[in-house]
């Protein structure tokens, strides 16, 4: 075992300068609701670089994804990431959600063009007065606005795309409209993400491209994620899994086994920032973290950091 790992050195944190992104989707239901500021409660100690909120598809949870956002900014510390998609909207109807962000004090938007209404696999056709793709909603917000903008990125190429060097020329399409950071979609072979930086690298894109990490809460949704996103699910992960339909907390620890594989190969790669798919869950994102080396700030003491600091 070569003892010089980074990934062993966990005091160094700081130093490697180690920064995770947390991702949550806007809850539907009070119970879901509960759940969400749980799992923000207990991540929120990590002091992410931000945490961002998924847009449904088609803009189906606008109104759930700015509740979730403004709460954020107004009861904890953190700093919020709106993810906004351009599908099924006209221009003016996208440019007001912006505005609406803006106003309220959002200065990050995860842009997006979102899937196809009629889901993934239809043809893509931009609304008739709408954003034909995200590059231009990119330079729409720009545009509009000072607010820093993340996209999207796929290590094992979008669905849609013809190829790995299509997919890179849409990205730098992205950068050049003012992205300053992707986030991949979610893989589990560290190959696939090494060489396709690699390939985005040789193509003069500069950004960093963030590991967007899926801890595989439950693998029979991982997997139709995977199926509809274009990402593979390697055999070795499936053969992981195998056998444990019915034993939920062994599936766990494997979950954890497997996220820790991942990132800290990634870590001992060199690789600083990791993009969490949390599911609105912390207890696999919170272990996968203290791995990392990322230990709680005191002063952080739960859900609602700034309302505390307010009553201090
Ligand atoms: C980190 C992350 C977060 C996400 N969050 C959300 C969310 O909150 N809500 C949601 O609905 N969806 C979300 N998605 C999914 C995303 O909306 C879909 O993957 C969508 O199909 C593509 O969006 P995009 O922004 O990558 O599109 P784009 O970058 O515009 O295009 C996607 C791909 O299509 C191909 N393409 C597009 N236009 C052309 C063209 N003219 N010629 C050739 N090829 C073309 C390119 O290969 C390109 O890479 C997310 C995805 C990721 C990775």
């Amino acid at each position: 075992m070569d003892a010089a790992r980074a990934s062993r050195f966990v005091g160094q944190a700081a130093a490697r300068g180690t920064r995770v992104s947390f991702e949550f989707f806007p809850p539907k239901t009070a119970e879901m609701e509960q759940s969400l500021w749980e799992a923000i409660g207990r991540l929120a100690p990590l002091q992410p670089n931000f945490v961002s909120v998924t847009y449904g598809a088609g803009g189906s949870t606008r109104e759930r994804t700015h509740a979730t956002v403004k709460r954020i900014l107004a009861e904890t510390m953190l700093t919020p990431a709106a993810h906004l998609t351009c599908v099924a909207a006209t221009s003016a109807e996208v440019d007001a959600v912006i505005a609406a962000y803006a106003q309220a004090g959002v200065r990050h938007i995860v842009a997006l063009r979102g899937d196809p209404l009629g889901g993934v696999g239809e043809r893509f056709s931009p609304h008739p007065g709408g954003y034909s793709n995200a590059a231009d909603l990119v330079a729409g917000i720009k545009r509009n606005s000072e607010i820093e903008v993340s996209v999207a990125a796929y290590p094992e190429k979008h669905p849609d795309s013809p190829s790995i060097a299509v997919d890179i020329d849409m990205l730098k399409a992205k950068v050049d409209a003012g992205a300053t950071r992707a986030i991949t979609q979610f893989f589990f072979e560290n190959d696939l993400y090494f060489r396709y930086l690699e390939r985005v690298r040789a193509s003069g894109i500069g950004i960093p491209i963030v590991p967007g990490i899926l801890p595989v809460q439950n693998f029979k949704q991982a997997k139709s994620f995977a199926a509809r996103t274009g990402a593979s699910i390697p055999n070795w992960l499936a053969e992981r899994f195998d056998g444990l339909e019915d034993d939920a907390a062994t599936r766990k620890l494997i979950a954890a086994a497997v996220a820790a594989e991942q990132v800290l190969d990634l870590v001992d790669h060199g690789v600083t920032d990791f993009h969490f798919y949390t599911m609105n869950r912390a207890d696999l994102v919170y272990a996968i973290c203290h791995l990392l080396g990322l230990r709680p700030a005191r002063e952080h003491t739960g859900a609602h950091p700034r309302a505390e600091k307010e009553r201090a």
